[in-house]
């Protein structure tokens, strides 16, 4: 099953990307992960990729292409993968497509998890991840992570340093801008379902998966 998460910054994609890898043991790919951990690793990429993450602009459509089709090429992807904040520009759906038709894959879907706008500035500004395990949680809804420490493996808390008020809204304009059309575009291909993402986790996280098996 080759899936792939659309939805603003906020959405709850990498959320729901977690239940869909531990439902169906898929491997996650999240370009924003991979572009954290080079930021983390003060690798070449890294460096190059912080100024446009801090500003909240979209890191050069070649740097993430290199990097999925790298990620799609190795072998554990071959019963499947989810893919996460990646294609985010038409050029880069272009691109996946040319991808995928070389490796002979398709998308079996893409789900589009749909949030008002004002409850992704709401989320995003309250969203704490763990350094640890990676979980992610929200300080209005579970008060309990104010404290820092991770309710699930007692690892460290932080706020990732694009999730501040001012580099959201910029964020979200480029969602608007860049990434919004790939929902005509992947409608257009047939394989688009959306899923109201303004629900509690579980909620949304039934719906997901009745869309992946509809
Ligand atoms: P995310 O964790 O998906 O919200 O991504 C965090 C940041 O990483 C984005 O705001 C971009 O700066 C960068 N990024 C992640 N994925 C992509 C992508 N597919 N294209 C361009 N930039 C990306």
């Amino acid at each position: 099953m080759n899936v792939m998460l659309l939805g603003a910054p906020g959405a709850g994609k990498g959320t729901q990307a977690a239940k869909i890898i531990e439902a169906y043991g898929l491997p996650h790919i999240s370009t924003g992960d991979i572009l954290r951990k080079a930021v983390a690793d003060q690798t070449q990429l890294g460096l190059e990729a912080k100024r446009y993450m801090d500003a909240g602009e979209l890191v050069p459509d070649e740097v993430v292409i290199g990097l999925v089709k790298e990620r799609l090429s190795q072998p554990d992807t071959d019963e499947g993968f989810v893919l996460d904040g990646f294609p985010r520009t038409v050029v880069q759906a272009d691109a996946l497509g040319d991808v995928l038709t070389e490796l002979s894959k398709e998308l079996t879907a893409v789900i589009s998890v749909d949030v008002d706008s004002q409850a992704l500035i709401d989320r995003l500004t309250a969203r704490r991840t763990c350094r640890m395990c990676g979980a992610i949680f929200n300080v209005i809804a579970q008060p309990e992570v104010a404290s820092g420490v991770c309710p699930t493996c007692g690892g460290e808390l932080f706020q990732r340093d694009d999730d501040t008020v001012e580099t959201v809204t910029n964020r979200l304009n480029v969602y608007e801008r860049s990434t919004a059309p790939l929902i005509d575009y992947y409608a257009d291909k047939g394989v688009l379902r959306h899923v109201d993402g303004n629900r509690d986790v579980a909620d949304v996280w039934v719906s997901v998966d009745a869309a992946l098996k509809g």
